[in-house]
This record gives C-alpha cells, sequence and structure tokens, in this order.
C-alpha cells in the first residue's frame, strides 16, 4: 500500500467501567457503584464470543483494541496510517436514564482525548452523544466541538425513533453548525426487535440485518426532508456494507418518482442526494471477490467519491491486511484511502499538508 490511508473506523475499546470513573462527576461515579453497574459495553458483540474480535488481536482479559500501544501496532503502524477516527461503541445510547447516558458520553469523550488523542496524533475521534435525548445530544456536541479533534458526531443506525423525524433534528442542526459530518454506524439500542420481522436467533442474522437497518435510516432521512434542510450537512454510513446501496436507489429513485407529491422537498432524486451528501466506510467489505465484477460493481456506484477507507479494526469481520479489495483500481484506491477522508471530514485538513 503506497499512500498513507485515512482509517474512518476505528474501535478503540474501553477496557472496564473504572477507567472512566475519573471522567464522572461524583455523583455518577456514586450512582455506577450504588447500583453496581460494572458494564455498559452492551452495544459491542459478546466480549467472549470468538466471532467478536481475532483471536490474535485479543489481550490477556481478552478485550481487544483497549491499549494505545495494541492499537498502534496492529491497526496503524501495518497500514502506516496518517490519521484514524476513533469511534468508541460503548452502551452508553442503551440506557434509559437520558441523564446517565449524558454523563457517560461525557466521560466516553472525555477519555478519549486524554488517554487516545494527547497521546498519539495520528488519532482523532467522533462524538458520543446521548442520542436517547437530542437535547443532551446537542449540549454535549458543542461541548466537544472546541477541540478540533473531534471531526464528526457518532449514531447508531438502531435507536428509538427513525432517524429523520423532527424530533433529531437538533442534532444535525448542532452538526451543521460545527462543521461536522453525522456518522451513523452499525448498532442497536435494542428497543425493537432487530429485524424488521421479529427477533432473530443468531449473531449471523442480526449482522445481516444491519443493512436493512441503514437503508430504512437513510430513506427516512431523505424523505423527511434533513438534506434539504440541512444543506451543509454530510452522512457517513459506518459498517453499514456497500453493496446494497446501487439496487437500493434504483427501488428508492423508482418509488420516489411515482409518490414524490407527498414529499415535495425531496426535490433532488435520491440517487443524486447520495452521491452528493452520503459517505460510506469500506470495511467489512462486501463486495464481488473477483476482480471483473468488482469493476461492474463500482461502475453501478456511478461516483469515485462515495467510499472512505476504514479497518473497523479489531472486529473479526476486517480483512486484515487486505483491507482495499483485490482488483480495485489503483486511481479508485488513492481516492478512497486519502482524498475521499480529506474531502468528507473538513476538520482533518487542517492537520494534513
Ligand atoms: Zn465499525
Amino acid at each position: 500500500m503506497q499512500a498513507r490511508p485515512i482509517d474512518c473506523d476505528l474501535h478503540p475499546a474501553v477496557p472496564a467501567l473504572a477507567v472512566l470513573m475519573p471522567y464522572l462527576d461524583e455523583v455518577w461515579r456514586e450512582t455506577v457503584t450504588r447500583r453496581g453497574i460494572d458494564e455498559l459495553n452492551t452495544i459491542a458483540y459478546p466480549a467472549n464470543s470468538p466471532l467478536t474480535a481475532r483471536a490474535d488481536w485479543r489481550d490477556r482479559e481478552g478485550r481487544p483494541a483497549s491499549t494505545l500501544q495494541r492499537v498502534a501496532e496492529e491497526a496503524l503502524d501495518p497500514f502506516d496510517t496518517q490519521l484514524a477516527i476513533c469511534n468508541c461503541l460503548y452502551g452508553i445510547q442503551a440506557t434509559f436514564s437520558e441523564d446517565l447516558g449524558a454523563a457517560m458520553a461525557r466521560a466516553v469523550n472525555d477519555w478519549i482525548a486524554r488517554e487516545w488523542l494527547d497521546r498519539d496524533p495520528r488519532l482523532r475521534a467522533s462524538i458520543v452523544v446521548p442520542q436517547q435525548n437530542p437535547e443532551l445530544a446537542v449540549a454535549e456536541i458543542d461541548r466537544c466541538a472546541t477541540d478540533r479533534r473531534f471531526v464528526q458526531v457518532i449514531l447508531l443506525v438502531s435507536g428509538e425513533l427513525p432517524l429523520g423525524r423532527r424530533q433529531n433534528w437538533p442534532i444535525y442542526a448542532a452538526a451543521e453548525r460545527h462543521g461536522l459530518p453525522v456518522g451513523i454506524h452499525a448498532g442497536s439500542t435494542y428497543r425493537h426487535a432487530n429485524t424488521p420481522v421479529g427477533w432473530a436467533s443468531y449473531l449471523s442474522e442480526d449482522y445481516i440485518n444491519q443493512a436493512g437497518a441503514f437503508q430504512t435510516q437513510l430513506t427516512s432521512l431523505i424523505t423527511e426532508g434533513v438534506f434539504a434542510r440541512f444543506p451543509d450537512l454530510t452522512v457517513v454510513l459506518m459498517e453499514s456494507g456497500v453493496t446494497w446501496l446501487p439496487g437500493y436507489l434504483w427501488r428508492l429513485t423508482k418509488f420516489w418518482k411515482g409518490l414524490r407529491s407527498e414529499v415535495p422537498w425531496v426535490a433532488d432524486p435520491p440517487a443524486t442526494i447520495v452521491r452528493e451528501r452520503v459517505r460510506l466506510t469500506l470495511q467489512p467489505f462486501d463486495g464481488p471477490p473477483d476482480p471483473a465484477t468488482l469493476t461492474r460493481f463500482m461502475e453501478h456506484m456511478a461516483s469515485d467519491e462515495l467510499l472512505l477507507f476504514s479497518t473497523d479494526y479489531p472486529h473479526w469481520q476486517f480483512d486484515g491486511a487486505d483491507v482495499i479489495p483485490a482488483g480495485l483500481d489503483p486511481a479508485l484506491a488513492h481516492k478512497i484511502m486519502v482524498d475521499n477522508p480529506l474531502k468528507t471530514y473538513a476538520r482533518l485538513k487542517e492537520t494534513v499538508a
């Protein structure tokens, strides 16, 4: 790999709630102690499941990606990564207490800033917010956005309501105001069944159905008018898979043509909106394995600006050193690794020559 890539989806892990204690106010330290909360790691897959992380990336305690040294050795140095965006998945969005969620979000963001960003100049981060309550989420965005190393707001794809609903608009207004894309990452607060037809039995069902949740949210954002209301907002779909996009856009565009009278604010074809305002991280790449079919798929994407390099380290689905699909045009690979991330995240340009 020749270009020094920008990794747009890296997952440092909170090793234990104890590391967040110094970043919690006294009332919340007492709350988690009195209630016996010792773990909020509900978003990541089961910690001990072999599928959750590659075996050689687990430390002695079994929690991968929980030290800067491991992340640097396993995910930054091997790719000669110039910048990486930390997306910390910890279960703060799943708490029913909005105040506890807000306190934990503050703790996670401060922990990331002090223990990761301060210690490695290659790292940037997404602002974790209590998406249970948009008002509190906006307060956290405003608090963190003054630190220019925070380059994005991260939401989970499956929360309580479709993301396009107006209750969520203050989050988009705040992100736009600060020049931050909104990144929507795979994950659920488990308020609803993990498939549209009920609860699934297996991890593979849950994981594959995440792509359906992304489609639902993208449709919601488009039809509710989020892109029209916030013209400078970019949305990044993270760990969504990518090969569903062309067929989805054919379907959405067809029915938008027939039903657009009910959503007159969607003035542009959905495919145009997506190509101008939506980006997707690469890993885990779910595309065809042979170069000829891969080339045809990229033609169906109809843009070389949609994809962003990511490792998705340390998830099991991560393709190891083969992050860039075999047979990808070298010029396109460079765009994915460097140019597209720099165009997507305005704040990254401040530190890249
Ligand atoms: Zn990810």
